[in-house]
C-alpha cells in the first residue's frame, strides 16, 4: 500500500534499462552501432557535415537553393560553408504557427594548428597547436592523435588532410615528461602541469640528408608534404586542420552498455537528431534541424548559432513559401518551440562531491532535460518557461520516453551555457534537452546506448508533435 502510494507521488527515476524487452534491446544496439560507425566518419565538423549532406540526400532532400517555390512535405537543407548546416520539413500547419527546432552543434573540443605550425627543435620536428574549447591540457598528452581539415592555397584549390584514421596510417602525438624527471611538474596544479604551448605534435625525427643546411627535420617534413600535397609551408597559412583522437567509438563495457568516443559533446545529439529527422515523414509543424558549429567557443562567427546565416535561411522558406512580409521573420521565431539538445553532464560516483545527487542526470535513465542553464546565480542562463516546460513533459510522457530533469553540477560549483539563450532571445520557447556525458570534453567521452535511443525517441516525438 505504502509501495504504490511512494510510486503514485514521488519522482523516482531508476535505470531505464529495467524497461527493455528484447525488441527495445535489439533496436537500442542498432542505433549505438550505426552512430559509432558514424562517429568514427565524423571526427570534425566539416566531415561530420559531408556525412549528414550525404545522408539527407539519400533521404530525398535537397538544396533550398534548387527550390523555386515550397509547399507542406517538401525537405530541405541548406550547407553554410561545409561547417554547419540547416535541414526542414516544410509543415503542414502555416509556418506563422511557429516552427519545431531541434539544434546542437557538432564542433568539439580539440587542438588547433597554429597559423605557422611547423618548428624544429633539436632534431625532432613539431607542429605548434592552439587548443580549441575547455579541455584538461594534460589528457591530450600520449595519446594517438589524427590530423583532419584542409588546405586551402593561394589560387583556390581545396586539399583535403585525413591523416591517423586508417590502420595503416601514422598517428601523431604530444609527449610528457616521465615520472622519473616530473618532481617539479608534480608539485604544480593540474591546470599548469602541462602549459599550452607545450601542446605540440610530435611529427617526425628523420634530417633531409646531404644538404649543408640547418632545419634538416623540418625540411623533410615539407618535402613530405610537398610531394604528397604540393604545399608549402606558406599553405598552413590559409588552412583548417585539427588534431583529434585518433581513437574509435567503441562499445564500453562487459555488458556493453556504453559507448567510449571522442566528440560525443555534441555529435550524439546531432547525430540522433539527424537520424531522426531523416525518417520523419509530413509533420504539422515545419520541421527544423541545426546542425551548428563554434559552440565550444561561444557560438559567433559566420558558422556559430549567433550568425545571421540561420535567419537568412528561414527568410527563403518564407520567400519561396511566397507569404513573406515585414516582420514575419520574427513572428515566427516568436511562434516557435525548440530543443536546445546539447549534452549534460552526468552523475559520476568518483567525483559525487560536484553534483547535487537529487538534481543530477545519470547515465540510463534517459533524456537529460535542463530547465535552466548558467553559472553561480544562473549568470547568462535561459531559462525555460514552466508552461513550456510542461509541454515538453506532456509529449515525453504520453510517447512514454524515459526522461530526467537536472542542472549541470551544484549551486556554487556548476555552470556552463548552451545555444539555447539564442534562440530564446529571439523569442523561441526554448529547453536544454540532451544525452547525459561522462568524462565531457575529453579525448574519450561515455554516454549510455540506452540514453542514446531515448534522445533519438525524444527529437522524433517533437517533431511529430
Ligand atoms: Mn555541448
Ligand atoms: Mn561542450
Amino acid at each position: 500500500m505504502e509501495e504504490q502510494q511512494k510510486e503514485k507521488l514521488f519522482n523516482q527515476k531508476e535505470s531505464g534499462w529495467n524497461h527493455v524487452d528484447e525488441d527495445k534491446k535489439e533496436k537500442i544496439l542498432k542505433l549505438s552501432r550505426e552512430y559509432m560507425e558514424f562517429l568514427n566518419k565524423a571526427k570534425t565538423e566539416r566531415e561530420f557535415i559531408e556525412q549528414a549532406r550525404k545522408l539527407a540526400d539519400a533521404n530525398g532532400y535537397r538544396d533550398i537553393i534548387e527550390f523555386e517555390s515550397l509547399k507542406p512535405g517538401d525537405k530541405i537543407y541548406f550547407v553554410n560553408r561545409d561547417k554547419s548546416m540547416y535541414l526542414a520539413i516544410i509543415g503542414e500547419k502555416n509556418i506563422e504557427e511557429g516552427m519545431h527546432i531541434i539544434g546542437s552543434h557538432i564542433d568539439s573540443p580539440r587542438l588547433d594548428l597554429k597559423p605557422n605550425p611547423l618548428c624544429e627543435d633539436t632534431g625532432f620536428a613539431y607542429l605548434k597547436t592552439h587548443y580549441y574549447g575547455g579541455v584538461k591540457k594534460y589528457q591530450w598528452t600520449t595519446i594517438p592523435l589524427s590530423m583532419h581539415g584542409v588546405i586551402v592555397k593561394a589560387n583556390g584549390e581545396k586539399i583535403k588532410v585525413d591523416i591517423g584514421e586508417d590502420e595503416n596510417d601514422p598517428i601523431f602525438t604530444i609527449t610528457d615528461l616521465l615520472p622519473h624527471l616530473a618532481q617539479e611538474q608534480m608539485e604544480k596544479k593540474l591546470k599548469n602541469g602541462v602549459e599550452g604551448e607545450n601542446l605540440k605534435i610530435l611529427i617526425g625525427n628523420i634530417p633531409l640528408q646531404d644538404k649543408n643546411i640547418s632545419e634538416k627535420v623540418k625540411l623533410n617534413i615539407l618535402n613530405i608534404l610537398n610531394q604528397k600535397y604540393g604545399i608549402t609551408e606558406s599553405d598552413f597559412v590559409s588552412s583548417e586542420i585539427e588534431l583529434v583522437p585518433a581513437f574509435r567509438a567503441r562499445s564500453l563495457g562487459l555488458d556493453q552498455s556504453m559507448i567510449a568516443a571522442y566528440g560525443q559533446d555534441d555529435k550524439v545529439c546531432a547525430y540522433t537528431s539527424l537520424v531522426a529527422m531523416m525518417e520523419l515523414e509530413s509533420v504539422k509543424n515545419t520541421a527544423i534541424c541545426i546542425l551548428t558549429d563554434k559552440e565550444e567557443i561561444g557560438s559567433m562567427g559566420n558558422t556559430g548559432m549567433e550568425s545571421h546565416m540561420f535567419d537568412f535561411f528561414i527568410s527563403e522558406i518564407l520567400n519561396k513559401l511566397q507569404i513573406n512580409r515585414p516582420n514575419l521573420l520574427d513572428k515566427v521565431f516568436c511562434f516557435s518551440k525548440m530543443l536546445s539538445s546539447d549534452v549534460t553532464a552526468a552523475f559520476d560516483p568518483v567525483y559525487a562531491q560536484v553534483s547535487d545527487q537529487s538534481n543530477a542526470a545519470f547515465l540510463g535513465k534517459g533524456i537529460a532535460l535542463e530547465k535552466y542553464s548558467g553559472v553561480r546565480g544562473k549568470s547568462g542562463g535561459s531559462d525555460a518557461n514552466a508552461e513550456y516546460v510542461a509541454w515538453v513533459r506532456n509529449v515525453l510522457e504520453k510517447n512514454k520516453i524515459q526522461y530526467q530533469v537536472g542542472e549541470l553540477g551544484k549551486v556554487d560549483i556548476g555552470g556552463g551555457g548552451t545555444i539555447a539563450y539564442i534562440l530564446a532571445n529571439k523569442g523561441a520557447d526554448v529547453i536544454d534537452c540532451g544525452v547525459p556525458v561522462l568524462s565531457m570534453h575529453a579525448p574519450y567521452e561515455v554516454t549510455s546506448k540506452y540514453d542514446v535511443y531515448s534522445a533519438y525517441e525524444t527529437y522524433k516525438a517533437f517533431w511529430k508533435e
